[in-house]
């Protein structure tokens, strides 16, 4: 049997040095907005800079930083891209037990926004890099390491402005991402999930309009009323179940590891009939949540803004909702589903605005793939790497519409690490934090570096 890791690293010194990193890391506050990345991407570029590993920061605008390493032959294509993003989203100070921005270390884990999304990984890939440069390898000839700004507020500043003005410092076959995932453990093994497709977000406002008037004299054309009979008709639609191609292999996976009923009935997941039935039977609601938004498009009504005063029926109102499209779908003929539910109860006279993208996918019979699905099993002889769609966007998208393979990666494998992502009390355990450099270092070192047959 191949030995594992014989590489003479000393992982108990690598721990600490990762734990006290990320430690700092959190403790720099990236919020978004504003963002603050610079500050994140000065931090990793002294890191980087410290192990030989030359690297740029690059501004979109003031504050708003980027940190990448350069290849030494310009224009040639990198094997694999380790791809983060430095910013954060807003944490309610006052709802957490430990500051979100203190790094607290306790029992094991490290505390603060951005702990699991996703500072750690950021931590773990810079210190694949570090440990590879140090094992004597050239890792910036063959890996770009890029911790981008502005991922929380769709990447204008970040990914998608890096690659409209420095596309050729991004060029690689292969990216390492966020996973946006979740995982469990049971006596069947250990499901770890490799995000390799995402729904598409379509952010939709829908207008309403109607009679404007004095609240004293109602009348039946209150736009504030129709948009309440949207709201609640969208919040009521049982969108049908679809099972996509990326979805399928994950729930076929699924099946034989969970252990809430046989295989053989979890399977009936598939069935868009049955599905339903079957979601039911599944005890724990953060999975059911999930595979449920897998299996479905949905329209999540989030903001509404009406009226002005109380004794004035204003003309005109909106609501605005988060939809999130399956793969095969596009943008124009969902707007048309929602003005069909809409119609059907009577929400009067309305537009719909919707912007978006279409949901993207990366094959999963590729040879990195394979690389990376082998590591988790050195590592963890129970792990199962499950293909996966998250219901979530990430920068993934923008690599996958240029044709480049992604994989999200989730090494934490809890079900509730997904409520503590944008969630209150983020923190993410020091093991898994190790665990996931050992699963990157081992995957990219193969991969790269190894000779292959
Ligand atoms: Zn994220």
């Amino acid at each position: 049997m191949k030995a594992v890791m014989n590489t003479g690293i000393n992982w108990s010194s690598i721990e600490k040095e990762a734990a006290d990193i990320l430690v700092r890391y959190l403790q720099i506050n990236t919020t978004n907005p504003p963002g603050n990345e610079t500050a994140g991407a000065v931090f990793l570029k002294s890191l980087l800079e410290r192990e030989g590993i030359a690297c740029e920061v690059i501004e979109s605008k003031p504050g708003r930083g980027s940190v990448i390493t350069g290849l030494k032959a310009s224009g040639s294509t990198a094997d694999v891209l380790l791809l983060h993003h430095i910013d954060v989203v807003p944490a309610e100070t006052d709802k957490w037990l430990h500051p979100p921005f203190s790094g607290a270390v306790i029992d094991g884990d490290i505390w603060g926004r951005g702990a699991v999304d996703c500072k750690s990984l950021g931590v773990m890939e810079l210190m694949t890099m570090a440990l590879l440069k140090r094992q004597g390898f050239e890792p910036e000839k063959k890996l770009i390491y890029a911790a981008t700004a502005d991922e929380e507020i769709g990447g204008a500043w970040g990914v998608q402005w890096l690659l409209k003005h420095h596309p050729g410092k991004l060029r690689t076959r292969y990216i390492i991402n966020e996973g946006v995932g979740m995982g469990f453990s049971n006596s069947n093994g250990t499901m770890y999930l490799c995000q390799v497709a995402e729904k598409a977000a379509c952010w939709t406002r829908i207008t309403f309009r109607g009679r404007p008037g004095h609240a004293s004299v109602p009348h039946d054309d209150n736009c504030v009323v129709h948009m309440a009979r949207a709201v609640q008709a969208l919040a009521d639609h049982g969108f049908p179940v679809k099972i996509t191609a990326p979805v399928e292999k994950f729930l076929r996976g699924f099946a034989g590891m969970q252990q809430f009923m046989p295989e053989k009935e979890c399977l009936g997941l598939l069935d868009p009939v049955r599905c339903e039935a079957v979601l039911e039977r599944i005890a724990e609601p953060a999975l059911r949540r999930i595979i449920a938004a897998l299996v479905k498009n949905t329209a999540v009504p989030t903001l509404i803004a009406a009226g002005s005063k109380t004794n004035v029926i204003p003309g005109e109102c909106y609501c605005e909702v988060d939809c999130r499209i399956l793969p095969g779908e596009m943008p124009e003929g969902f707007k048309i589903t929602l003005a069909k539910i809409l119609d059907a109860h009577g929400c009067g006279d309305y537009t719909i605005e919707m912007s978006g993208s279409i949901a993207s996918e990366s094959p999963c019979d590729t040879d990195f793939y394979r690389v990376l699905e082998q590591s988790f099993i050195r590592h963890d002889p129970t792990a199962r790497m499950l293909p996966y769609m998250s219901p979530g966007a990430t920068d993934s998208r923008f690599f996958r519409q240029l044709g480049i393979p992604c994989y999200g990666v989730q090494m934490e494998p809890s079900l509730d690490a997904i409520d503590r992502i944008h969630g209150h009390n983020e923190r993410t355990s020091i093991k898994q934090l190790t665990f996931g450099i050992k699963v990157l270092y081992d995957a990219l070192k193969t991969f790269c570096f190894d000779n292959r047959a």
